[in-house]
């Protein structure tokens, strides 16, 4: 095997919650149909007065601690799958984690160990969720329907006309793969630079943007375009398992997330130069890990002001793959 070497779906299909958490001795007990409950194992409980906020779904393979100062010592994220429970026991990254389980998966296992690793090695700092949510965006923007983005479409991603501190911007809401905003990105609507504001400090690296609405669906195949408005056509033409690198280049921290929660994913990157060194650099860093399809671009053309036919005829049979996939 390849050093640094990591099958994210082998691990996923071979390694269950159910064996992890016997791995870590934690005892649950049932409450319902596919619910188990019991005391939270992780280092980030410190709570005692939570005996049973600690709960798993073995069918879906995902946990959840509801302490709220646990939630809050796990910058806020309330739970997640196989590999985000390794993480936080042995308080390593998501690849740190996959690289223990697949370990404990080979010839000779070697169970997951406890890091002598100080946190701040192996966590960057994350994007921080928001304290506040913008009020009465107007999602009738002409500016928004100029760029072929329909008011259902605008909607459903909470896009519009801003004001406050992005007053005379569309902004945008982005939010973690835990679905917390963590940031609005205000396009200008006119000439004016930056043509996209950030946040300052925003790590537009960490995140895939929509990738929390493609979870929620539970695909296996992700479709991966460069920008906002690829990600509202794309949607809007049917084809809602699509998120955005917001740049031409796949961070490490986006491949891993790829990496963890899909099968297949489908590069379908602008049709120029940055969007080719893109997709090849995509295709190297990922091919090893699961699926990797790209859509090549004619030069020029980017997924948002492709026609509708001609997104069907390129992503069509990507998505009876999904269907497929799904039953
Ligand atoms: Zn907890």
């Amino acid at each position: 095997m390849r050093p640094g070497w990591v099958d994210f779906k082998t691990i996923k299909v071979k390694i269950t919650m159910e064996t992890v958490l016997s791995h870590y001795d934690v005892r649950l007990r049932r409450v319902g149909a596919d619910e188990f409950r019991g005391k939270c194992p992780l280092p980030t409980h410190s709570s005692r007065s939570s005996n049973d906020s600690f709960s798993v779904s073995f069918t879906r393979n995902a946990w959840s601690c509801q302490s709220s100062s646990c939630i809050a010592a796990r910058s806020g994220h309330v739970g997640g799958n196989v590999f985000d429970f390794v993480a936080e026991m042995e308080r390593c990254s998501i690849r740190e984690a996959a690289v223990r389980l697949q370990h404990s998966l080979t010839e000779n296992p070697r169970p997951p160990v406890t890091s002598t690793r100080k946190d701040s090695d192996t966590y960057p700092p994350e994007n921080r969720p928001l304290r506040f949510a913008l009020r009465n965006v107007d999602h009738r923007h002409p500016y928004v329907a100029l760029r072929g983005v329909n008011e259902q479409t605008a909607r459903h991603f909470g896009i519009g006309h801003g004001n406050g501190f992005l007053s005379g911007r569309v902004v945008i809401p982005i939010h973690n793969e835990h679905a917390e905003l963590v940031a609005y990105s205000g396009r200008a609507i006119d000439q004016t630079e930056p043509k996209y504001r950030l946040p300052r400090g925003f790590r537009k690296s960490h995140v895939l943007f929509n990738l929390h609405r493609v979870l929620d669906r539970h695909d296996r195949t992700l479709i991966v375009v460069e920008g906002f408005f690829d990600t509202f056509k794309i949607h809007q033409a049917g084809y809602p398992n699509v998120a955005a690198l917001m740049g031409s280049r796949l961070s490490h921290r986006q491949a891993e997330l790829i990496g963890s929660y899909f099968d297949t994913v489908v590069f379908m990157l602008d049709g120029d130069e940055a969007g080719k060194a893109g997709t090849t650099a995509a295709r190297t860093a990922l091919s090893s890990i699961l699926e990797v399809e790209t859509v090549e671009l004619a030069a020029g053309a980017q997924p948002d002001i492709l026609p509708l036919e001609e997104i069907n005829q390129v992503l069509g049979g990507f998505a009876r793959d999904v269907s497929t996939r799904d039953r």
